[in-house]
């Protein structure tokens, strides 16, 4: 990937070139992002640049051979690490993501904004949490010991490190205080708050900025076509709610409670989550009188428009909170049944 096709974030891809053509290349950087902000297209902007035989104008040249190896995701010196765990897409009994990273390699293709329920469906993990187990830490360390293929820098790319036990981490803290000559540790983290301190302590860290709205419809229009299944789904269970809970239908808003919760992972339920938040936030738009950033389609304008009319003020505000607050517990081992019972509880007592 080349810098000149990432989306927005101009100023890191700048610090990436100056810190590249400076010489004092960081030898662990940590990028923060909002997911889908392009912290792993950017990662592999400035690897590419790094390799590249033949620079120019701050971008790398895409025809040498690095370049091109690189383009495919198949660079011998470049290796990607992300949460995985066993599933029916590999035999291995402790999978790490070299067990899988024939489908990394698909997704990371055909859309470098992948996010991470994104990841867990390419590798059919669905159901599962993603882990950074120890078994990793030995690959990677075998891999950093051979010598590289290319005269450039070797580098691991860490795809969320916040999924990595304390066990990974003192295997491989040695490494990343003291890699081997021109070796890299790039973390791409969506939660710099738990990623391992010591982790994190050796890390240089640069934010990748959250991407404007005519940004996010470029990424948009970037990603494959792909039936928008949860979508149309999270609306039909959403808007259910809506209506129960406005229609002061107790019985019907706690059925729709039960259906979120027999979403079928983690992940879902979370996405799911966010989905409703936002479709509260533009209810809150239109309560406000801001029709023009409330990002409502013609389609749907009716719906909203009747939820910003029935739900009292304040409704959406206390709503969001609760429903951030779900969030933050799926991944607390809290029953989904109860969580999402409660959830639909306050909300009815808030209209
Ligand atoms: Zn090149």
């Amino acid at each position: 990937m080349k810098f000149s096709e990432i989306i927005g974030n101009r100023t890191v891809a700048e610090a990436m070139v100056s810190m590249a053509d400076s010489g004092r290349v960081a030898h662990a950087v940590l990028l923060y992002e909002n997911e889908g902000c392009g912290a792993l297209p950017l990662a592999l902007a400035y690897l590419q640049y790094l390799n590249c035989s033949n620079p120019s104008g701050g971008d790398s040249c895409g025809q040498c051979p690095s370049c091109r190896q690189m383009e495919k995701l198949i660079h011998p010196d470049v290796h990607f690490v992300f949460p995985v765990n066993k599933g029916p897409k590999t035999s291995d009994d402790k999978p790490t993501s070299e067990s899988y990273v024939k489908y990394w390699r698909e997704l990371a293709l055909a859309d470098p904004y992948f996010t991470e329920a994104d990841l867990q469906k390419a590798i059919g993990i669905e159901s599962k949490n993603g882990l950074i187990a120890v078994a990793e830490a030995r690959s990677i360390i075998t891999k950093l010991s051979l010598a590289p293929v290319y005269d450039g820098y070797k580098a691991v790319v860490f795809y969320l490190p916040e999924k990595m036990n304390q066990e990974t981490a003192n295997r491989l803290l040695k490494m990343v205080e003291e890699p081997p000559q021109k070796t890299l540790f790039l973390f791409i983290t969506h939660a710099p708050e738990k990623v391992l301190q010591t982790i994190f302590s050796r890390c240089q860290s640069i934010r990748v900025m959250p991407l404007t709205k005519e940004e996010q419809r470029m990424v948009m229009e970037r990603r494959p076509v792909v039936e928008d299944e949860d979508g149309t789904m999270f609306m039909e269970l959403f808007s259910g709610l809506m209506n129960a809970i406005a229609a002061k239908d107790l019985m019907t808003a706690l059925e729709c409670g039960e259906s979120m919760a027999a979403l079928d992972s983690r992940e879902k339920q979370k996405a799911f989550c966010n989905f409703a938040a936002s479709c509260i936030r533009k209810i809150f738009m239109l309560q406000q009188n801001l029709q023009q950033i409330a990002d409502v389609g013609e389609d749907e304008y009716g719906f909203y428009a009747d939820m910003a009319d029935k739900c009292p003020k304040g409704f959406c505000m206390k709503a969001i909170a609760n429903i951030e607050k779900v969030v933050s517990m799926i991944d607390r081992n809290v029953s989904s049944k109860i969580l999402f019972c409660d959830l639909v509880n306050r909300m009815f007592m808030n209209i």
